[in-house]
Parts: structure tokens; C-alpha cells; sequence
């Protein structure tokens, strides 16, 4: 007799894949290189702090981890100036865009956030049930500010902003942040995601130190991965506006979700500040070169406040990754419609990005 198949809850049965980066031992062997420069996935070129992996030798894999990670949740309430009670570490802040779905959403809720953007602000939502409203960037790849207000006054469970923005690069300015924020409603809870923080150069505000003076539900999202260079060990953190907000989402996660090698890492990267702000400054440079680089060859790319580049190339962007490829270099390709012919390109080492350039330039038959 054939195995009857179990029932699937229908949202998650239902999702979209998440787009993730191509894998490098994938890309070794469709390309047949070795030297693979990895520009998909916004990781930190510069690896981490020698201080993470010497603060690692100490690691005790035997013992369970801290389920509190009262060390980390204590240095960056600190750092940030926020009581403990209001800070949750996630395993990458990816986990903890899923554990405030959860703990927010019923089905039927309705979620907004701006397209194109970060994969997961959607597909969770998704995953809870809820329905997603979407408001596009603007043909000049800024942020639509008006549009983003009214989709606002449908007063949404969450309203999911990433700034600077993933995949696009900008970061809202001080007056668009005032007028979104004015515009949130008491029932809204703004979810700001600011992975990319450290790599503004800008005028950018720290959105937290926004948030923080006004009475609105928020939470704003950080970490590890990006600029700290600790993607592979998956840490990130929310700050809740308040108590009750930071309990529900550590409610809806697992225990014991930040591991101990990733815990005593983040420590360590914290108290590294000087190796993660020069790390951050020769990649602003780098970013700077290559988007001359890509106006130089006619193409246009978004204005970044991040590590990455978004960049129309005007041919189809699958057609793009694959050339790239066969020089052993990984993008990301856009597939979003209205974005087929974008790509985003992680701002890599100095040699990478000559690479990035030339395949670049021989597709544009310069
Ligand atoms: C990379 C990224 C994250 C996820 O980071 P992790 O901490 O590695 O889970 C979250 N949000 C945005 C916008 C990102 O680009």
C-alpha cells in the first residue's frame, strides 16, 4: 500500500524557498576553479578578529551553552545603554525575525514590508499565516517614503524595514525615519533590521537611539555576521522596546539556540570594536572603487550604505551569474520581477573586486 501522505500545514507547505548564495565547494566543482571569490552572501571578506579564534581555543564543547547568554545580553547592554530584560540573542538575527513572527502572528494577520528586501521578512511571515502587503523601492532604488506611510495606516501586525536596505544598499535619512516612525500606528510593531549598521558612512541615524526616545512598540535587529565577520556561527540580537515584547520572542524560541563557541565569539568581537571599524573602513573604500568602476562600464548601481552592491547589468541576471561563475565568481542573482537584470555583489578583498571588474567588463565587451 502506498505511505499516505501526512498533512502539511498548508503555510509552510506553501513557502517560498529562501534564496541563498551559492555554496563554494558547489561553485569549485561547476567551474572547475579553485580560487572562488565568494560575493553572494555579504559576508565579511576580512574574516574575523584574531581575537575571536584565540578566545575560542578556550571552547568547552561538553557543557550546554547559557540559554540566558547573560555574558553577551550583559556587555551589549552596555554597549547599547539598554536593560538586559530587553535584549534577545538569536541564532543569526534571522532567527529571531521567525521567533517575533510567532510570537506576534495569528493567521489571517496581515505583515508590510518593502520589495525588493530581505527574503525572510516575507517567508516568515508566510509561515505564521499571515499575508504580506509589499511596497516597492522607487525607480531610483530610494526608499518610498509616502508609500511606505500608507501601508502604514493599514495598520499591520509588523511592519518589517530593513534600512540600510538588503538587497537594494540605502539607508533611510533622518527626516524619512521621523516621518515613517510618525506614521506607525499604536497596533504596529516596527521590526527595524539593521544588519548592515556598522557600514554606514552617511548621514545615516542609529535607529535605535531613535527608537528608543519614542513611546511606539519596536524592535530593532543586529548582528554578528556582517561586519564582526561571524556569519558561519550564527548571532544576532533584537532589542525589544520593552520587557513583555522581549519575553514573548524568548518564549517562542529554542532554549539553548546561541551555542557556545558562537556566545564566546561574539564576546570577543564585541571587545574588538577597533578590528571590526578598520575591517569596515577598507571595505567602504573598496565599495567606493567599484561602483566607480561599474559607472565607468555604463551600468547603474543603487547608492550602498552596506558591503554590498546592487547593480543593473542590464542583461538577464542569470545569463550574468552563470559568466561570472565560469570565472569562479558568485553573485547573487535577481529574479524579482521589475529586478532581472540586477544582481548584488558582497564588496569582497581587493583582488576579488579586480575580478568582479574584469568579468564585468568583458560581458559589457569592454
Ligand atoms: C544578513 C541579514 C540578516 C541575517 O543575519 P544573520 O544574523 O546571519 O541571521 C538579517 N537581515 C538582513 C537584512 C540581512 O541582510
Amino acid at each position: 500500500m502506498p505511505r499516505t501522505e501526512i498533512r502539511l500545514n498548508p503555510h509552510v507547505a506553501a513557502l517560498p524557498p529562501y534564496n541563498a548564495g551559492m555554496n563554494i565547494a558547489v561553485a569549485r566543482k561547476i567551474s572547475g576553479r579553485d580560487d572562488i571569490a565568494a560575493l553572494a552572501s555579504n559576508e565579511n571578506p576580512d574574516g574575523c578578529s584574531p581575537k575571536v579564534l584565540a578566545a575560542l581555543a578556550n571552547l568547552d564543547p561538553s557543557r550546554y551553552c547559557d540559554p540566558a547568554c547573560t555574558a553577551l545580553r550583559g556587555a551589549l547592554s552596555e554597549k547599547l545603554g539598554v536593560a538586559t530584560e530587553r535584549i534577545v540573542i538569536g541564532n543569526g538575527s534571522e532567527e529571531m525575525i521567525a521567533a517575533i513572527c510567532r510570537a506576534v502572528l495569528c493567521p489571517g494577520a496581515m505583515v508590510a514590508t518593502v520589495s525588493p528586501g530581505f527574503g525572510l521578512h516575507e517567508i516568515e511571515a508566510l509561515a505564521n499565516g499571515a499575508t504580506v502587503d509589499k511596497v516597492a523601492m522607487r525607480v531610483d532604488l530610494a526608499f518610498d517614503v509616502p508609500g511606505i506611510i500608507a501601508a502604514l495606516t493599514k495598520s499591520p501586525a509588523i511592519f518589517f524595514l530593513s534600512s540600510p536596505s538588503n538587497p537594494v544598499g540605502p539607508a533611510l535619512d533622518a527626516v524619512s525615519l521621523d516621518r515613517i516612525l510618525a506614521a506607525v500606528p499604536p497596533e504596529t510593531l516596527l521590526v527595524l533590521d539593521e544588519a548592515y549598521f556598522e557600514y554606514v558612512t552617511g548621514d545615516v541615524p542609529d535607529g535605535l537611539a531613535v527608537l528608543s526616545r519614542s513611546t511606539m512598540n519596536y524592535v530593532v535587529l543586529r548582528t554578528f555576521s556582517k561586519a564582526y565577520g561571524l556569519a558561519g556561527l550564527r548571532v544576532g540580537y533584537a532589542v525589544f522596546s520593552d520587557e513583555r515584547l522581549a519575553r514573548a520572542v524568548t518564549s517562542s524560541k529554542t532554549p539553548f539556540n546561541v551555542n557556545t563557541a558562537a556566545q564566546i565569539a561574539a564576546l570577543a568581537a564585541l571587545e574588538d570594536e577597533a578590528w571590526m571599524k578598520a575591517s569596515v573602513a577598507s571595505i567602504a573604500a573598496e565599495r567606493a572603487r567599484v561602483a566607480d568602476a561599474v559607472s565607468a562600464l555604463g551600468l547603474r548601481a543603487a547608492r550602498s550604505e552596506t558591503n554590498f552592491l546592487f547593480i543593473d547589468v542590464g542583461l538577464d541576471s542569470q545569463k550574468v551569474f552563470d559568466h561570472l561563475l565560469s570565472h569562479g565568481i558568485i553573485v547573487k542573482p535577481w529574479k524579482e520581477k521589475g529586478y532581472e537584470t540586477f544582481i548584488r555583489m558582497t564588496v569582497g578583498k581587493r583582488t576579488e573586486n579586480d575580478r568582479f571588474i574584469a568579468a564585468l567588463q568583458m560581458l559589457a565587451g569592454q
